[in-house]
């Protein structure tokens, strides 16, 4: 037995059987491309489902862990610390809004944002309890905890795991109208992703957003943008809503404030909503820590201070050009904005799955989403020339 296979069967014995890897055992990362335990290199076009977008290892990022992994790790916020004060000022300076608060997974965050409008909607906007409604999109996807599976659309996320979390209505994914009518006067928020990520790297409309957000500003709900995936760079723009110059009332981040190597995720909101929480309301033992406040640090500066988000844009641009011009037999669809890309393979050409394990043969990491998709999101720090290398090994596998 190789070693390879020895990890592999290890997992299968001793772990949870939640995920179905492609047959790949990674053990080393440097920027756009990883290692296997063989040495076998691989073009990381996955990038940790966009929490990568700094690429691996990223040296001010480990540098900034290193250095305060020499002071102190964790504190829990039972004090405070020298690196959360700093962080979540910056953050909301930095994306305009009023307060902060730290999280650790993108589903807690988005746990604590429904939290924050749902205590909003009973104390100030005089909701009667236990009556509060959001709305949300179908194709939707926020994460995996039993509230937030209960509004998904998707049957084998929620099958098994009721009963599920009441208080949230689904409407179609870019249609504002339908937005407009589902508002009830227990409506307190609209939860939506600039762009699906898990949902098939999906764009809603032209104006879709920008229509979202003049209805809820017109019913006093507020629009709240998951971003964990779309922000931070990934689709050219610190926040993917601002393309349509929208700015949501509430942002949620995750993934890549982590810059890479940590989990680390926020909710940003007005003072008006953040106030609802008081001591004992909310929390979390990890969130806000000064070794994850450090790296949050860092992976900002990096996005201010590096061309990143440009390279996003200009390579997402040149590589969904070249994916189309592949005219390939198996391609229905490329779509996407800056390095945020999806390609959908025909129902005809078989499931994208077999397509991302010959491109794994390859030497080119990424994975489908639902049964058609493959997506494309390497690192926003990719080269041109390592954009062309996947290019030859997608043109390849899929022409
Ligand atoms: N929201 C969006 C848009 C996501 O894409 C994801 C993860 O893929 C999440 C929330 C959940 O984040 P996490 O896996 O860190 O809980």
């Amino acid at each position: 037995m190789t070693l390879k296979e020895h990890l592999i069967d290890l997992e299968s014995e001793w772990s949870a059987q939640n995920y179905k890897p492609l047959p790949v055992v990674l053990a080393r990362g440097q920027g756009c491309w990883v290692e296997d335990v063989d040495g076998n290199r691989y073009l990381d076009m996955l990038a940790g489902y966009s929490a990568v977008n700094h690429g691996h290892l990223h040296q001010r990022v480990v540098e900034a862990a290193r250095e305060q992994l020499d002071r102190i790790g964790l504190t829990s916020r039972a004090f405070h610390n020298d690196r959360m004060g700093p962080l979540v000022a910056r953050l909301c300076q930095l994306l305009g809004y009023d307060k902060a608060i730290l999280m650790n997974t993108g589903a807690e965050a988005v746990e604590t944002a429904l939290k924050l409008v749902r205590k909003w909607g009973y104390e100030v906007r005089g909701v009667p309890p236990n009556q509060a409604e959001i709305l949300v999109c179908h194709g939707n996807f926020s994460g995996r905890t039993i509230s937030l599976i209960s509004f998904s659309s998707e049957p084998q996320y929620r099958a098994g795991f009721g009963p599920h979390t009441p208080g949230f209505r689904e409407i179609p994914y870019g249609d504002a109208a339908a937005l407009e009518a589902a508002i009830t006067p227990n409506t307190v928020a609209f939860l939506v992703e600039p762009i699906q990520g898990e949902g098939g790297i999906v764009v809603p409309p032209d104006g879709f957003l920008a229509d979202a957000q003049a209805i809820c500003r017109r019913h006093g709900i507020w629009l709240m943008a998951d971003e964990i995936q779309t922000g931070l760079g990934r689709t050219g723009h610190m926040l993917a809503s601002s393309a349509e110059g929208v700015h949501p009332d509430i942002a949620i981040l995750g993934k890549a404030l982590g810059g890479g190597i940590y989990p680390v995720s926020a909710v940003l909101a007005p003072a008006e909503v953040m106030d609802v929480f008081r001591p004992g309301d909310h929390g979390s033992t990890f969130g806000g820590n000064p070794l994850a406040c450090a790296i949050a640090t860092a992976a900002i500066d990096i996005l201010v201070d590096s061309d990143m988000m440009e390279n996003a844009r200009i390579q997402g641009d040149y590589f969904m050009e070249e994916l189309r011009a592949l005219q390939s037999p198996h391609i229905e669809e490329v779509r996407g904005r800056g390095l945020m890309i999806g390609v959908v393979i025909r129902r005809s050409s078989g499931p994208a799955r077999a397509f991302c394990y010959r491109l794994a043969e390859a030497g080119l990491l990424t994975k489908e989403t639902h049964e058609q998709v493959m997506r494309l999101t390497p690192p926003l720090i990719i080269t041109r020339s390592e954009i062309d290398f996947g290019l030859r090994l997608l043109r390849q596998v899929l022409t």
